[in-house]
């Protein structure tokens, strides 16, 4: 008989807000939250598989200790809703750098305007120097993820690109 030592798995009840930080994975323990996901998981599979077949039944019938499997099946539960809630977090945090991320392009886009005016022909390209020479910006936004920004054509429209977070759409 397999001595068994459940894992201890404290529920999250709340996560909090991480900001702009850019260690999400570390502030909410990403990979520890994961590997008890995980382990928990293994367990519940190792002890379903095989640990708990009780040798002097002659037709090797799995025996189930109700109390103990329960408390299995409570362990692998938390662990699995502290995974979906850190990764829910995670892809929230992502949607907020892709928010500011096309906020920051959409100034591009009146400077570029802009430049269209001053210039007196169409920009074709992304040159951040020369947006602020003209004076269509005082500084050049960057992508919060550290995304390249260029123009690219589609369709014959004129249109900006994050390398990270892709096109803006208007
Ligand atoms: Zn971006």
């Amino acid at each position: 008989m397999t001595t068994y030592k459940p894992l201890v798995v404290n529920e999250i009840d709340e996560l909090e807000d991480v900001g702009d930080e850019d260690d999400i994975f570390e502030a909410l323990d990403f990979q520890g939250v994961h590997m008890a996901f995980q382990q928990s998981y293994l367990e519940l599979i190792d002890r379903i598989d095989n640990k708990e077949v009780d040798k002097k039944s002659p037709d090797g019938a799995i025996r189930i200790d109700i109390k103990r499997d329960a408390l299995l099946y409570e362990t692998y539960r938390k662990a699995q809703n502290n995974y979906s809630k850190v990764l829910k977090k995670v892809e929230e945090h992502e949607k907020d750098f892709k928010i500011k991320c096309f906020g920051r392009m959409r100034k591009l886009i009146l400077a570029v305007l802009y430049a269209d005016k001053k210039l007196g022909k169409r920009v074709t390209k992304f040159e951040s120097e020369k947006l602020i020479e003209i004076g269509a910006l005082d500084s050049i936004p960057v992508c919060p993820r550290g995304g390249e920004y260029s123009i690219i054509y589609k369709n014959g429209r004129r249109l900006f690109n994050c390398s990270i977070h892709g096109v803006l759409k208007n």
